[in-house]
């Protein structure tokens, strides 16, 4: 039975494989009438099992009973996720909502009341254009089979080929959207995928052509994935398009630009759903507004428009269809309201609104490397969440007066050995010089339990979430974060360091990592270097009086201290409306921690989600938070805001926001 919430999904399917790999044995698993390789996770995806659903696993070979028995220990422990327990041996019923409810919902929500074509609001901004329809072009495949050698050879040297282009795509992309560059390594996944080039390669057997076995085994993959009860695994059926296309470009002996034919002018864009490689590829200085006919707030296109600031409106579904070329409208990205062949009257309406918004972004933009202070004089600080040097060259570009949360463990991630010394102080430095002397805050490795390590095997675990990983792992392999102390420190000649540990629970966990650094410290003479905390556990924040009295800072990771307090999964789709920093319960623990802080001459800031919510930036300097930490783009408004206020408002914003009952109500008090 498989009881992840989200059935078997891309996550614990991999698990599944990586397990299933270790085997000699040949290994199938069945669900319903399906019967597919174990080893293969776009097969395993293909299955659409959801919670609760039952799979039968064959295992045949010489390793068959050693398999059989980790295999089963896998599954029921969770594939690397966290499951339910079953109640008396039976297992809970509740239902997955179906890829129509959830999708349903999301539009119910968002664009209530409205009236006319409209899609999910993704990116505010409102804008006047003439629609461009931009249409997938698939090859047209004209290739003949020529033999079973030839033809398997071809298709073999153009999936290289294709991962050849995903690699540069990577680095393109990377330096393009930061962080979001790793679907292009489940991309590379799915082309280097055994089950699908065997498919393929059983159809050049039947005189079938490599482009043509390629397309029929790509299009039945996306067909199945579209089709599950489930819209996060339904979504992915883009990216197997993506493959398919890329493949069959190279087949077709083409390098496809599939802006070609967009007009010079700038429009507004609509497209079923953009690809990740259309959107790398993109001149988005000609697009208006992005709107998709498919799509979400997740998807890849929403991604793209978020990081770019461009107005979006995804998910509108059939009614698209009126949205014709040349079509002169408004996109309203805040509402989701699209109008086609507005009256005069409306577009002036339109105008005075994006002028409005365009004057106020203009005029953060304006004053984006400026401090930030209250009306009534209180500083801020206003700085940047990271993952790497080109997001550090960003956030400086765009304003930052340091770095509130360096996520080191990127560099730890997709490798098969950990990082040198000598690598780790290379990338530090790039971080530190890019901030050109400002402070960087570089939160030590938060890896484990759902974000395993290749070169560090663990336990599979019940509840990765509260399982060894962050601070906890760091001390159970200490040599790692000894290293780690080692590069930091060494990086300290390129410009002022903090360091601070994440998913502290305990004051012994504080003293352990403090104790290290000072240890490193003395080894290679480095002084004063500032050692704080995340505070994303509730034990710490109820604790924060007695941690107060020994860190030099606390920065409140609210992602994870939400996560904990609501005792809801930070990732979970559906619960992922009532997750919601501004909870009182939420509020009331960072209350704590400032006032702990306060008392101890310290400062606390912000560095999970919350800090860039434009109706948090109030109540959380209200409450004494003295810096928050955004993402690069999210920076010259989250400082207008905070200029717009005044302390005296926002403290009693803010005592307001404790006495609330829920987080709706503190959102519809600010
Ligand atoms: C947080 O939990 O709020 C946080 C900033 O850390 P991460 O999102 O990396 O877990
Ligand atoms: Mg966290």
């Amino acid at each position: 039975m498989i009881r992840n919430h989200t059935g078997l999904h891309a996550r614990p399917a991999k698990e599944l494989v990586n397990v299933a790999k270790k085997f000699r044995s040949k290994i199938t698993v069945q669900h319903g009438a399906k019967t597919v390789n174990a080893k293969s996770m776009m097969s395993l995806l293909t299955l659409g099992v959801r919670h609760n659903g039952a799979i039968s696993v064959v295992i045949d070979g010489d390793d068959e009973v050693e398999a059989a028995s980790v295999i089963e220990q896998a599954i029921l422990s969770g594939l690397g996720e966290d499951v339910d327990t079953p109640v008396n041996g039976e297992a809970k019923t509740a239902a997955q909502p179906t890829k129509a409810k959830v999708a349903e919902e999301k539009v119910t929500e968002s664009v209530e009341e409205l009236t006319g074509l409209h899609g999910i609001p993704v990116c505010s901004g409102v804008v006047m254009g003439r629609i461009w329809r931009y249409e997938r072009q698939t090859e047209t495949i004209t290739a003949a089979f020529q033999s079973v050698a030839a033809d398997q050879a071809q298709l073999a040297a153009a999936i290289a080929q294709a991962q050849d282009d995903l690699q540069q795509l990577s680095i393109q992309a990377a330096a393009k959207l930061g962080a979001n560059a790793e679907i292009f390594h489940a991309h590379s996944e799915i082309l280097g995928d055994p089950d699908i080039k065997e498919a393929a390669d059983q159809l050049i057997d039947q005189q079938t052509a490599a482009a043509h076995a390629w397309q029929q085994v790509m299009d039945g993959r996306a067909e199945s994935m579209s089709q599950l009860d489930n819209a996060l695994m339904a979504e992915r059926a883009a990216d197997v398009r993506d493959v398919r296309d890329r493949v069959l470009a190279i087949l077709a002996g083409k390098t496809s630009d599939p802006w070609a034919d967009m007009p010079a002018e700038p429009i507004i864009l609509l497209a079923d759903e953009l690809l990740p490689s259309d959107t790398v590829t993109l001149d988005t200085s000609r697009v208006l507004a992005i709107c998709t006919v498919s799509g979400s707030k997740t998807s890849h296109s929403a991604i793209l428009a978020r990081s770019l600031g461009i107005p979006a409106v995804m998910g509108i579904g059939e009614a698209a269809a009126t949205m014709t070329t040349g079509t002169f409208s408004i996109v309203n990205g805040a509402t989701g309201q699209i109008t086609l062949d507005p009256t005069e009257d409306e577009k002036k309406a339109a105008q005075i609104e994006a002028d409005t918004l365009r004057k106020r972004a203009e005029a953060a933009q304006a004053a984006a490397h400026d401090q930030a202070r209250t009306s009534d004089g209180t500083r801020i600080e206003v700085v940047a969440n990271i993952g790497s040097v080109a997001d550090a060259e960003k956030a400086y570009a765009n304003g930052a007066e340091g770095v509130g949360l360096c996520r080191t463990e990127f560099l730890f991630l997709d490798r098969e050995t950990p990082p040198t010394i000598d690598e780790q102080t290379a990338i530090y430095r790039g971080i530190l010089t890019a901030m050109n002397g400002n402070p960087v805050i570089f939160r030590t490795l938060d890896v484990g339990g759902d974000k395993p390590l290749s070169y560090l095997p663990l336990p599979p675990e019940e509840n990765p979430f509260l399982g060894i990983r962050g601070i906890r792992l760091a001390l159970e392999k200490p040599d790692l974060l000894r290293d780690q102390i080692h590069a930091l420190l060494n990086a300290a000649d390129a410009g002022p360091i903090r360091i601070m540990f994440p998913m502290v629970s305990d004051l012994s966990e504080w003293r352990m990592a403090r104790a290290m650094v000072q240890k490193v410290q003395d080894e290679l003479g480095v002084t004063n270097v500032e050692c704080g905390i995340m505070i994303e556990v509730p034990s710490a924040a109820l604790m924060a009086d007695i941690f107060a009295a020994e860190v030099d800072f606390f920065s409140v990771g609210t992602n994870d201290l939400t996560q904990y307090t609501l005792a809801m999964d930070r990732l979970h789709p559906v619960l992922a409306k009532q997750s919601d920093g501004l909870h009182p319960a939420v509020l009331r623990l960072i209350a704590k921690t400032a006032q702990a802080a306060k008392a101890h001459g310290k400062w606390v800031g912000v560095c999970g989600e919350l800090a860039a919510d434009p109706q948090a930036t109030t109540i959380l300097i209200g409450l004494g938070v003295t810096e928050l930490s955004v993402s690069g783009v999210a920076i010259a408004a989250v400082k207008a805001n905070i200029r717009a206020t005044a302390m005296t408002d926002a403290e009693k914003i803010a005592q307001t926001a404790l006495g609330c009952a829920t987080a709706k109500e503190v959102r519809a008090s600010v």
